[in-house]
């Protein structure tokens, strides 16, 4: 058994999703389960579609509707499907979407609800195309077996129940390819729930895992995972091997390339993982693993982060106040990514911007600075940190003009993080690819 999993730029027309069954069929006879994702934007305009419905932008919400519809006509007309194949789905989007236009109110789970079309539509048309060309094919809607908490927009999956439901589904049919939904769940009670942007990559590994799969295929837009995002650092090299604990970093801290839940299920099983790139499947990609190796590997960033900074000299000598502050954090529900202590103060990163509220209750134990606009860059390489040589090829990157507002290190064995402002993010990240890698 092999997973496959392909993104939305991998079926983003009809040459593409032919590529995708190709590239399915040479693994024959081994059993296949294909997860897939929306094709190309789809999910965007989606997104696009949701906020038009809220905002009551009548025309926003017409015309993005009419992209989507035209650009899976055009496809079922590419692959000589019948135009019928995606017209219910395509009419119960319409009507979904104008309900939610005539009442403005868009709920977080209406809002799965309607980010399911895009991977539905997808999966539909290919599993359409796959059965005009005679293959052993078998359509499963991932609500069934996908089973999650009702956390809409960030579902966490159930896996004992969802592994226990998919080796009854797929494990016992004798289909050779399974087509499947990326990023879509349901709770026990059936309602739809999205595993994030992003998601289908974790889809795809749960899906490993429950299945025992021999390795698990992620084909996206890119040669592999790369010494830095291609679309920031023109210079970026793909990477030939990563270890499991190094990708699991450089997702969690930015790299799009992969969701950063991917890697968790996988690492339970010991299943190989392969970043390969669907326009050119004849490269070696990325192969991830349990292995290290002790080299720098790769530079990832995360913008728009808030630094808060808590500084009490109550702090000195005394205990509790750090379970005080993090507590205030757990009842606003807020992660805190980023920490860094000193006898008196204690800086965090938030993804969000905190609200006025929790401000009020942090400047209860001290003073309080928030800095808005940060960007974290994070270098990971295996044991790589305790090499002061490195270190000062690092620190000498930044130079007088980029201030370094936050650094980490120590946190764990793969990765140095250092904060600066949004505004410097480019500038920096091309000067430290230079220095680690040029
Ligand atoms: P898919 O639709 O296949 O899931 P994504 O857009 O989610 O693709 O992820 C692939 C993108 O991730 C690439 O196009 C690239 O811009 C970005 N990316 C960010 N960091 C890296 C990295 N270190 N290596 C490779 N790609 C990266
Ligand atoms: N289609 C979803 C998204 O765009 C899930 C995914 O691509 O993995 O976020
Ligand atoms: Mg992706």
């Amino acid at each position: 058994m092999i997973v496959l999993k392909f993104g939305g730029t991998s079926i983003r027309n009809s040459t593409m999703i032919q590529r995708t069954l190709e590239i399915a069929s040479k693994k024959l006879p081994k059993k296949v389960v294909i997860v897939y994702s929306a094709s190309g934007k789809t999910t965007d305009h989606l997104v696009t579609i949701g906020e038009a419905a809220r905002n009551g932008n009548k025309e926003a919400y017409e015309s993005t509707l009419e992209q989507i519809i035209t650009h899976h006509k055009n496809i079922c007309n590419d692959l000589s499907i019948s135009q019928e194949t995606a017209d219910d789905l395509l009419e119960e989007l319409r009507h979904f979407t104008q309900g939610l236009l005539l009442l403005k109110e868009v709920t977080k789970r209406s809002f799965d609800s309607l980010l399911s079309f895009g991977e539905f539509l997808s999966t539909r048309l290919v599993y359409a195309y796959a059965m005009s060309k005679n293959l052993s094919v078998e359509y499963h809607d991932s609500r069934t077996f996908l089973k999650t908490d009702n956390t809409f927009g960030n579902a966490q999956p159930n896996m004992p129940r969802t592994k226990e439901l998919l080796k009854q589904r797929i494990g016992s049919s004798s289909a050779s390819i399974h087509i499947v939904q990326g990023f879509i769940g349901s709770t026990e009670g059936g309602v739809c729930t999205t595993l994030g942007r992003g998601g289908s990559d974790y889809t795809a590994s749960l899906c490993a895992a429950a299945l025992d799969a021999e390795v698990l295929e992620v084909w996206t837009d890119v040669p592999g995972i790369m010494t830095s995002d291609p679309r920031i650092v023109s210079d970026a090299q793909p990477l030939s091997a990563l270890s499991y604990q190094e990708a699991a970093e450089l997702a969690y801290f930015g790299a799009k390339v992969l969701h950063p839940a991917t890697i968790q299920p996988a690492v339970e099983k010991a299943i190989p993982v392969v970043i390969k790139n669907t326009n050119e499947p004849e490269l070696p990609g990325t192969n991830i693993g349990p292995n290290h190796t002790p080299t720098i590997k790769a530079l990832t960033s995360k913008s728009s982060l808030t630094l808060v900074q808590v500084h009490s000299s109550r702090m000195l000598n005394n205990h509790g106040f750090l379970s005080g502050m993090f507590t205030i954090f757990n009842e606003h529900k807020i992660s805190v990514d980023i920490v860094a202590t000193s006898e008196v103060s204690i800086t965090v990163s938030l993804e969000i911007a905190p609200d006025d509220k929790l401000l009020n209750e942090l400047s209860r134990i001290g003073k309080i600075i928030v800095l808005q606009n940060q960007t974290c860059l994070c270098a990971v390489g295996y044991r790589v940190w305790r090499n002061a040589n490195l270190l000062s090829k690092v620190f000498s990157a930044f130079g007088k003009d980029i201030p370094i507002t936050l650094i980490s290190l120590g946190g764990s064995e793969n990765n140095l993080t250092i904060v600066i402002p949004d505004s410097k993010q480019q500038i920096a990240l091309e000067r430290l690819h230079t220095v680690l890698f040029g």
